[in-house]
């Protein structure tokens, strides 16, 4: 079977890396991917965005399978685009069409299909220009803090926690009245804060069944102890210690499944990933968020925790017999720590040679923000690259990860050396 991951980070090499130890796999094709995907499959220089182009290479090549790793293509309807053109719509898109991908795209369309379902979440509501008035007199009954949430695709930066009701109100006109993040929030979702711990569970679907993939914990913050300014994610975890068994049933029967039928009830069709973000409130789980793909770097951990083909687990999901599938998850413990650019995530420089990756014997390296120039491996973004290790135990697997990170040179890199410590 021929392949084409959509994407270029780390999430995407994890893919690349997974599908290539597939028996069932010819071809598998990046685009764009990066310099570390190359080891897997064949890059192909293509913008995520540009399906026509997409397309033409797919039937050139004869793609069954498009893997997309990234939300804006799906949020820009790249799985519609499939299915409207006649000579492309028997090609297999994973990742679900443009209704389905506004769980992610739209913060008042996700709260509104939880609570259409009884999904339990935050108490919100939603305002605009026309009803600003009432949005800040409804910022005045609530306690605080109190969160305010861009609707739309905001890069991540669209969610404030507010301390104060001046703080709050102001940030309401700024986000609303002098469009503080654009288009994306003209409407926002004033929302309950919940107190707990943050983890995420990833699930597959074919829109019928689904399977539940290994939980993760990311840590989003730059500095040591999840201090300092929010990224892209500088690390993650796989298992999630407090996630047990108990935890993760009320899961699967008061989120997964509710979520699955709720997409069947209102005629979303969903073929793809579904990223739940929760908070665990005193043992109680709590939806904070939904993305239509996986996470990055989550991804990283999870994947490699995954003993079945994913190939054939994404032929189940393209031909609708997911439940048939076979599928089994490793009982080790993922560590993931991403090698980032020095002034990441504000200014950095890019082009640093990137050496000694060699070295590391241990631990799987993803490359996400690199590119080869003349015959070199070079920085090309922000997060550069992730290193992910498999042992018994998290300790283990944190000392693994943090020594294999220290081993890979290049001017400039930063990394944490306490992914996963907080809960050892
Ligand atoms: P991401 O970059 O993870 O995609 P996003 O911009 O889509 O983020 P959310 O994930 O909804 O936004 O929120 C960002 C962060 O804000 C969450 O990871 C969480 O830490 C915090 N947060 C969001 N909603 C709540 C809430 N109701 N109570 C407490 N914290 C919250």
């Amino acid at each position: 079977m021929n392949i084409l991951i959509v994407g270029s980070g780390g999430r995407e090499s994890a893919f690349a890396y997974k599908i290539a130890q597939s028996p069932k796999l010819t071809n598998l094709f990046i685009a764009p991917g990066n310099a570390g995907t190359e080891q897997y499959g064949k890059n192909v220089n293509l913008k995520v965005t540009d399906f026509e182009g997409i397309a033409s290479f797919s039937l050139e090549n004869n793609i069954e399978i498009i893997l997309v790793g990234p939300e804006e293509p799906l949020v820009k309807g790249i799985h519609d685009y499939f299915l409207g053109r006649e000579d492309i719509k028997h090609i297999a898109v994973i990742g679900p069409r443009q209704l389905g991908a506004q769980l992610e795209g739209s913060k008042d369309f996700s709260k509104e299909f939880m609570f259409r379902h009884n999904i339990p979440t935050a108490a919100y509501k939603s305002f605009n220009q026309s009803n600003l008035e009432e949005g800040l007199a409804y910022l005045e009954t609530q306690k605080l803090p109190i969160v305010l949430k861009a609707d739309g695709l905001a890069a991540g930066k669209g969610v404030l926690i507010c301390e104060t009701l001046e703080d709050a109100k102001a940030e309401l006109k700024a986000m609303i009245a002098d469009a503080k993040f654009g288009a994306a929030s003209s409407v926002v979702v004033i929302e309950e804060f919940l107190k707990g711990i943050e983890l995420s569970v990833f699930v597959l679907t074919d829109g019928e069944s689904y399977k539940v993939l290994p939980s993760a914990k990311d840590y989003k913050r730059i500095g040591e102890g999840d201090t300092g300014l929010n990224t892209g994610g500088m690390g993650s975890i796989s298992p999630v210690p407090f996630a047990n068994e108990e935890f993760l049933s009320k899961v699967e029967e008061r989120i997964i499944k509710p979520t699955v039928e709720g997409l069947k009830k209102d005629n979303i069709p969903y073929k793809g990933f579904i990223f739940i973000g929760l908070m665990n409130v005193d043992s109680e789980p709590f939806v904070i968020e939904y993305n239509v793909r996986m996470g990055d770097p989550e991804t990283e951990s999870v994947l490699p925790r995954i003993e079945s083909d994913l190939v054939d687990l994404l032929e189940g999901v393209a031909k609708g017999d997911l439940a048939s599938r076979s599928y089994t998850v490793s009982p080790k413990t993922a560590v993931t720590v991403m090698l980032v650019s020095g002034g990441y995530p504000g200014d950095y420089e890019s082009g640093k040679v990137i050496s000694n990756i060699e070295n590391v014997k241990e631990s799987i390296v993803f490359h996400a923000g690199t590119k080869e120039v003349n015959g070199e491996v070079v920085t090309a973004g922000g997060r550069v690259i992730a290193v992910t290790t498999l042992q018994d135990d998290l300790f283990s697997a944190l000392q693994q990860a943090t020594a294999d990170a220290g081993r890979i040179f290049y001017q400039g890199k930063y990394f944490r050396t306490d992914i996963g410590f907080d809960l050892i």
